[in-house]
C-alpha cells in the first residue's frame, strides 16, 4: 500500500492538478464512446496503449480477454453484465476485443494446462475450446488471434449487440498488442488477417 499511496500523492499534486478541468468535467456522468475488452494482464493497459484519458474508454478486463456465449442462466455473468451496460446504457459506438501476445490465460489453455489447484481457471479458459478447435493447441500466437475472432462472433450472439451492429450504431473490432515491441495488430474483418496498425493507418 505504501507504494500505491506514494503514487497517489504524486498523482494528486501533479497530474490531477494539471488536468483538473478534464477531471472536473467528468463529475456528472461518464460518456465513453469506446468499450475495450482486454486481458487482466498488467502489461496490457488500454488507456496507455491508446493514449487515452480517464473517461474515454469503458474497459472490461478478464483473464484472456474472453467473451462468453450469450446466456441468461443464473450464472454470475460479470463480463456479460459489463457488455450490456456498455451497449444499452452507455451506447458505446465501438467495442474492441484487445488480445495480447504471451497471454498467460492462453498458455494455460494449451501446454501444461492450469495449475492443479486452480478453482476457477479451468472452467473459464474452456471458453477457448472453440478457438482451439480452429487454431490447434500448439501455437499460442494462432490461438490468441483466433480467440479474438471467436469473441467477436460471440458478441454477435448478444441480441442487443447484434441489433446495434445491424443498425450501424455499433462497430466491432479486434486487435492484438505486444508490449515487448509496442506493436498493435489490427484484425481486417474482410480477410480475417491481422496486420500492423501503423500501416493500416
Ligand atoms: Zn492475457
Amino acid at each position: 500500500m505504501d507504494r500505491l499511496l506514494e503514487g497517489y500523492r504524486r498523482f494528486r499534486t501533479g497530474h490531477w492538478l494539471d488536468h483538473r478541468e478534464h477531471y472536473e468535467s467528468l463529475s456528472e456522468a461518464q460518456t465513453p464512446r469506446i468499450c475495450v475488452i482486454s486481458c487482466c494482464d498488467s502489461r496490457v493497459d488500454p488507456v496507455s496503449i491508446f493514449d487515452a484519458r480517464p473517461g474515454d474508454l469503458f474497459v472490461i478486463r478478464n483473464v484472456a480477454n474472453l467473451v462468453p456465449p450469450y446466456s441468461t442462466d443464473d450464472g454470475l455473468h460479470g463480463t456479460s453484465t459489463a457488455i450490456e451496460f456498455a451497449v444499452r446504457t452507455l451506447k458505446v459506438e465501438t467495442i474492441l476485443v484487445l488480445g495480447h501476445a504471451r497471454c498467460g490465460g492462453v498458455q494455460a489453455a494449451i501446454g501444461a494446462g492450469p495449475p492443479a489447484d486452480a478453482v476457477f481457471l479451468k472452467q473459464w479458459i474452456s471458453l477457448l475450446n472453440d478457438a482451439k478447435l480452429r487454431a490447434g493447441d500448439h501455437d499460442a500466437d494462432a490461438l490468441e488471434h483466433t480467440s479474438i475472432k471467436v469473441s467477436l462472433e460471440r458478441l454477435m450472439t448478444f441480441p442487443f449487440v447484434a441489433e446495434a451492429v445491424n443498425a450501424r450504431r455499433l462497430a466491432l473490432a479486434g486487435a492484438r498488442f505486444s508490449i515487448f515491441d509496442g506493436r498493435l495488430e489490427l484484425l481486417n474483418p474482410t480477410t480475417g488477417e491481422f496486420s500492423d496498425a501503423q500501416q493500416a493507418g
